[in-house]
Parts: C-alpha cells; sequence; structure tokens
C-alpha cells in the first residue's frame, strides 16, 4: 500500500443520501456475522433476507478450531458451547478417522458439531442485540452503483440506497450475477441426499449393514440423530438442475440400490439435495458492492469447509469496511479482503477436490486412500491436513518477515487472563513485552497491553482486529510506520 492511495470515503455530499451504511443480503451465517463485526463499530446496518422463517433442515454443521477461535475473540463462544457436541480435533480428511496429531495445545482444540439453524439463530440474536436491523422476507432483487452509494431494489418494489452492499446471499448469488462477476470452476458430477428420517428396524442391523457398505462406499451413512431418528446419507440417482427438495420415495430406491433394503425409513424430518459442484467468484468486489461466503465460493461438504469459510470472510471483511465508512481506513485497505480471502478459498476448494477423489469407489483412488491413511500416522502429514481443514494454518501474505507475522495468534496467556478477552470489541491490540512502546495518536482505534510476562517469544506483536500479526519488532518508528499502514492517519 503507499500512501498516495490513502483516501477517504466521501463526505456526506450524496446526492440521494443513504438511511444505511451497510446492506447485507442475506442473513445466513456470513451475513449475521458481517453485520455484528460491522455494528461493533457502529455501522448502520441492515440485513436483507428473503425467507420469512429462518432454515429448517437440522443439518448439524461442525465449527473448526479458527472460527471458535473467532466466537472466543468476540465472547460468543460461552453462548454457543452449550448447544453444540465437542468432539477432539482431527484433520478428518477425506473422512479418514486419526487421532489428532501430538503436540495440538491449542486452547480450542476440537470440533464443534452444531444444527446449522442454531448457530445461525444465535449469530442473528447477536447482530440484532448490537443494533443491526433484519428484515425478512424480502428479496434483493436489483441495483444500480454511482460514487456515492448504492440504491437497493426488493423485489416488492421499495428502494433503499446505503454506501456499499454486501451479497452474503448463498451459492446461487443474486448479487454476485447482477454485478456480472464470473463464477467459474466444475458443474455438480455427483449429487447425494440428506435427512433425517425413522427406522423400521434394529440399530444392531443397521450398524453391521452400513459398516460393511461404508468399507468401499464413503458416500452413504445411517447415523443415529435421536430417539428413533437416523440421519441418512445416499448418492442420488444422477445430478438434476431442480432446485426442489428430494422425496422420501428417492431415498428408498436409492437405499434398495446400495443396501439390498430400505431399513423400513418412514416420517421424515428434512430431506435435501446437494452436489460436489465447485467454483469461485473472479472477484470479491467490484466498487462499493462485495460478496461474502457461499456467494463468492461454493464447493461439495467434505471437510465441512463452507461454513466455517463464509464466518471467516465475514470477520476479515468487517473490521476493513468499517474502517473505510468510519473515515480512517486506506482505499487499498478494502482491497486487501479479496488479496487475502481469494487465495483461502481457492485452498479450500482445491483440498475438497482431493477429498472428493479420495471418496471413489474406483481402484486407484482407493489405493491413493490406503496410502494417505498410512502417511497420515506422520504426526507431520496429520498436522498439515488438521491445519488446513481447521483454518489455523493460513498465513496472509505482509511482505517479508518472521513466520508469525500474517499468522493468527493463539489465545496465549496474558497478565489479564487471556489474550482473546481483550479482542471483544473488534479494535486493534499492540501487545508489548517491552512495556516502552505506545500506539500514540491510533488510541481511538488500538488498545495497548503493556506486559512484559505474555507467553511470546517475539518482542511485541501488532495484532489487527481479526487476530492476524500485522507486525512484529521493538521499535517504536517501525510500529508506527505499520500502524498507518493498518489503521490510516493518527487522530490528532
Ligand atoms: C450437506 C451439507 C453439509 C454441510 N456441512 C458443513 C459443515 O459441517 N461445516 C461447514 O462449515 N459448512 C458446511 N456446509 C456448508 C454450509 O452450509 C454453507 O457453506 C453455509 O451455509 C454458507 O453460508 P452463507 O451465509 O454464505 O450462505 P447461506 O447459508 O446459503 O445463506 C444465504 C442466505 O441468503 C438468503 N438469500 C438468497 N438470495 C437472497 C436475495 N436475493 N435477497 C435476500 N436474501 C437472499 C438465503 O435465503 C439465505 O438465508 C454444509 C453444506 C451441506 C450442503
Amino acid at each position: 500500500m503507499h500512501p498516495a492511495q490513502f483516501t477517504a470515503d466521501p463526505p456526506s455530499t450524496d446526492r440521494v443520501p443513504s438511511t444505511y451504511d451497510v446492506i447485507v443480503a442475506g442473513c445466513g451465517p456470513t451475513g449475521a456475522m458481517l453485520a455484528a463485526e460491522l455494528r461493533l463499530h457502529d455501522v448502520r446496518v441492515l440485513i436483507v433476507e428473503q425467507e420469512t422463517e429462518p432454515a429448517s433442515a437440522v443439518r448439524i454443521v461442525g465449527l473448526h478450531i479458527r472460527s471458535l477461535e473467532l466466537m472466543a475473540m468476540r465472547g460468543l463462544l460461552d453462548r454457543i458451547l452449550p448447544h453444540g457436541r465437542q468432539r477432539p480435533a482431527s484433520a478428518y480428511f477425506a473422512a479418514i478417522p486419526k487421532p489428532a496429531p501430538k503436540g495440538l495445545d491449542y486452547r480450542y482444540a476440537y470440533l464443534l458439531g452444531i444444527p446449522q439453524p442454531v448457530i445461525e439463530r444465535l449469530l442473528e440474536e447477536r447482530a440484532i442485540e448490537l443494533g443491526a436491523q433484519v428484515r425478512r422476507g424480502r428479496a434483493v432483487v436489483g441495483f444500480e452503483q454511482d460514487d456515492e452509494g448504492v440504491t437497493v431494489e426488493l423485489a416488492d418494489g421499495e428502494q433503499l440506497r446505503s454506501r456499499y452492499l454486501v451479497g452474503c446471499d448463498g451459492g446461487r448469488s443474486t448479487v454476485r450475477k447482477l454485478l456480472g462477476v464470473g463464477f467459474p470452476g466444475e458443474p455438480a458430477r455427483t449429487e447425494s441426499l440428506m435427512g433425517e428420517m425413522e427406522v423400521g428396524v434394529p440399530q444392531e442391523e443397521i450398524a453391521a449393514k452400513v459398516a460393511e457398505i461404508r468399507e468401499t462406499h464413503q458416500r452413504f451413512w445411517l447415523r443415529p440423530a435421536g430417539v428413533g431418528v437416523y440421519s441418512v446419507l445416499v448418492p442420488a440417482a444422477g445430478v438434476s438442475d431442480r432446485a426442489e427438495p428430494p422425496t422420501l420415495d428417492d431415498f428408498t430406491r436409492q437405499l434398495r440400490a446400495i443396501a439390498g433394503t430400505d431399513f423400513g425409513v418412514h416420517s421424515p424430518r428434512w430431506l435435501s439435495r446437494f452436489g460436489d459442484a465447485t467454483r469461485l467468484a473472479d472477484r470479491y468486489r467490484i466498487g462499493r458492492v462485495l460478496l461474502a461466503g457461499d456467494a463468492a465460493h461454493i464447493h461439495p461438504p467434505i471437510g465441512g469447509q463452507g461454513l466455517n469459510l463464509g464466518v471467516q470472510d465475514a470477520f476479515n471483511l468487517g473490521w476493513k469496511l468499517a474502517a473505510r465508512i468510519r473515515g480512517w481506513a486506506p482505499e487499498a485497505l478494502l482491497d486487501t479482503y479479496q488479496a487475502e480471502r481469494r487465495p483461502v478459498a481457492e485452498a479450500v476448494l482445491d483440498n475438497t477436490r482431493a477429498q472428493t477423489e479420495l471418496l471413489s469407489t474406483e481402484p486407484g483412488a482407493q489405493a491413493v486412500r490406503r496410502l494417505l491413511t498410512e502417511l497420515m500416522d506422520f504426526d507431520e502429514v496429520n498436522l498439515h491436513l488438521l491445519e488446513k481443514i481447521t483454518a489455523i494454518g493460513i498465513r496472509y501474505d505482509f511482505g517479508a518477515g518472521p513466520d508469525l507475522l500474517g499468522r493468527r495468534l493463539a489465545d496465549i496467556d496474558v497478565k489479564q487472563g487471556h489474550l482473546y478477552g481483550l479482542l471483544h470489541h473488534g479494535r486493534g491490540l499492540l501487545l508489548d513485552r517491552t512495556e516502552r512502546l505506545t500506539v500514540g495518536g491510533w488510541s481511538d482505534r488500538v488498545d495497548h497491553l503493556a506486559d512484559s510476562t505474555a507467553a511470546l517469544d517475539v518482542p511485541c506483536v501488532l495484532l489487527r482486529p481479526d487476530g492476524h500479526v500485522a507486525w512484529i519488532g521493538d521499535d517504536q518508528r517501525d510500529l508506527d510506520d505499520h500502524l498507518f499502514r493498518w489503521f490510516g492517519s493518527p487522530a490528532h
């Protein structure tokens, strides 16, 4: 970033006054997280959600280590934990069961299984508590942007004005399509049916049959999901463009084809179909319109990464967009959103491609799977895959520097307790073991903790509001340069 590029958002000379600073299309996990992050900085946010009610498919999703860390950073984790089930962290790459590698000493070294509607509700509640407005039953159908803002059109013809629009409206994103952003990749090659239903045969009979089939068919399971209720996954008969959900008949037919019996399934709670299409948006931002979450990337659910990725996009974007709106961010700061997050999505798409290949029943793929299973006994291989899936291995490119630069800082002990307890307000933080530095004119955006006892093996770190290490050192002038780079001009 060059100082010459630093320009504040235009002052409010808007021809049409903006009622909102940001309109977020879509109240899924990405949209709700983004709205909450923006509200930490007093940004006026409206979420427009097309559905009148929250989603009903009670799919259990896994929150991985980095997402749990984000929740802890904002003081949300204690609220979420009672609703989920903790399992020890593991790479579970291509569903290969292996224990976590040795030496995994993170405070949040587990996977939290939680129903998607519950995590969505908790995130939406938090956004509302912080002051975001949510309008349900309203779909974004059009928009026009100019130099000063975006005019957003809803399905009922109402027009709203905001300074920015963010499409968090899922894989079929209207915002992305209207923006004309390419979404290249591979169409679905296979589809799966997933749902919850009751069964008509004893548990032992199901367990034995399922174990036998899963030796070769990884896209198949019947798992207890409550009293008398099973979660069922089977390959769909083919790939279909139909958006409507499958029927119970589709399940019984596929169960008989693979297992020779339909296990007497009946009384479905919910049924869904999903494919393995893999696509990535060419751009995450055009002018005042941005994309986040599934609107920017889709991939098969193997490894359970989509929701995690979307929530982490929102965490990366929130403070940057807020800084732009508050007037202290350089223009180039907003560009770092795509520069940092698109490569992360690219890597996730790639690991899901690899995992999908390993699920194939072809002899070659099965042989590679056996080989990888052996390799994962090496802790280094196991840890490498775990860091990929859980997103704790991410290192943003902040230029040359020590390995820690650009990485997330774990929740280390500091004299006031845990580091993450100091990040609840979404501000930057100087963690200063020399106890002689200062954040000077940036103290309205950046906190300062002088603590010679902090469990760090470098003198000082500057943390961005998303917990990534933006600077390491002990020199005040060098620190000031980096405060300027990330947090704009100092206040007078
Ligand atoms: C079987 C399966 C299992 C999965 N398991 C996991 C897992 O374990 N872990 C994980 O991390 N991920 C998992 N995922 C992926 C995860 O569900 C998605 O990645 C996640 O829901 C994406 O969140 P989002 O907010 O970006 O988009 P969405 O959840 O799709 O939310 C988009 C929202 O936008 C709304 N909307 C759409 N169009 C408009 C419009 N024009 N105007 C207004 N609102 C609009 C929609 O109604 C919706 O509420 C799984 C997915 C599947 C299919």
